[in-house]
């Protein structure tokens, strides 16, 4: 059985355990029952057959689905769309219009994602079949996604990805939020930042997240992985951790401690608030999510980046 039966969900919403890399509790995917059966990011190919036997428990096939709706493009949420609409050429696809041209054309994407996966790409996510475009509806924020009689209001999210988007469906109270809570897995009680290359930004996270509570929802729906029920503490707690992640980053790289050691301190960090120690099951469930070398990576990118801003910003006040 891969869907979540033990779990409190929002009203006519089921969570599909995807079982990446047959572990549980790591990626998971989101079906909006109804006339017009969806997914919200169906994960990526290699959990396809995860997939399928969880709808299958549902008495649903992919042949009943009417349409994906993706948070964002990372592989791990958005990699097995293109395998699914090859199978259903009836599937709408709903994606950031920032990510919607690499879903189509997925080259450059790809070769984004190799950096940071190398050899592991076909292991960790399979194939990614480019989706036709005719299939994809763009969204840039204020629309509103109609699935038989549910609706579900479509924000513009940016502070994990730049083509992040949050679905809100005001009727049950659902906050889809992708990756913009971060991860927090079953058998931790702790939300942990997800900050991977390459176009994190802080500023605009906390802005998304504080947006999120302005909604005022009844459940924030993660992919990392289930349903929080209590939205405005897991969000407070999760900005603070955010920001407290990013200051760690930065007070290392102004430290000058090699690289090895500025992980080795975000590592403390992560398993002290995790209660748990790297290489324990729920250590390895968290790093299999979100691992703490792309964390680090991430923040330093956007220190970085902010950095040559400040310093354009500053010589542009010389002129
Ligand atoms: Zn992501």
């Amino acid at each position: 059985m891969t869907f979540v039966e033990t779990m409190a969900l929002p009203n006519a919403v089921r969570l599909i355990d995807d079982y990446h890399l047959d572990r549980p509790g790591v990626i998971g995917t989101y079906v909006l029952l109804g006339d017009e059966p969806a997914l919200i990011d169906p994960g990526p190919t290699t959990v396809l057959p995860h997939l399928e036997m969880g709808l299958q428990a549902l008495g649903l096939t992919l042949d009943d689905i009417r349409a994906v709706l993706l948070s964002h493009i990372h592989l791990d949420h958005a990699g097995a769309t293109g395998t699914i609409v090859a199978r259903n050429p009836h599937v709408k696809v709903y994606v950031h219009q920032r990510g919607a041209p690499h879903i189509v054309a997925p080259e450059r994407l790809l070769r984004s994602a190799a950096r940071l996966y190398q050899d592991m790409m076909d292991y960790l996510w399979g194939e990614f079949c480019a989706v036709p475009q005719d299939n994809v509806v763009p969204l840039s924020g204020g629309e509103m996604v109609q699935l038989g009689s549910r609706k579900l209001q479509v924000y513009d999210a940016p502070g994990h990805a730049s083509h992040h988007v949050v679905y809100f469906e005001e009727a049950s109270g659902a906050a889809f939020i992708g990756d913009n809570g971060g991860v927090c897995l079953p058998g931790s009680s702790h939300s942990r930042p997800a900050t991977p290359p390459p176009d994190i930004d802080v500023e605009a996270w906390v802005q998304t997240l504080n947006m999120v509570l302005d909604l005022q929802p009844k459940w924030l729906l993660l992919t990392h992985f289930g349903a929080m029920d209590n939205p405005a503490r897991y969000i407070d707690d999760y900005r603070t951790r955010l920001l407290q992640w990013a200051d760690i980053v930065q007070n290392g790289m102004q430290s000058g401690a090699d690289e090895a050691a500025q992980i080795a301190q975000l590592q403390a960090r992560a398993d002290a608030d995790l209660g748990a120690s790297a290489d324990s099951e729920l250590g390895v469930r968290y790093q299999q999510a979100i691992s703490l070398e792309q964390t680090w990576q991430g923040l330093v990118r956007y220190w970085q980046k902010r950095a040559e801003r400040e310093h354009a910003a500053g010589n542009q006040d010389l002129i």
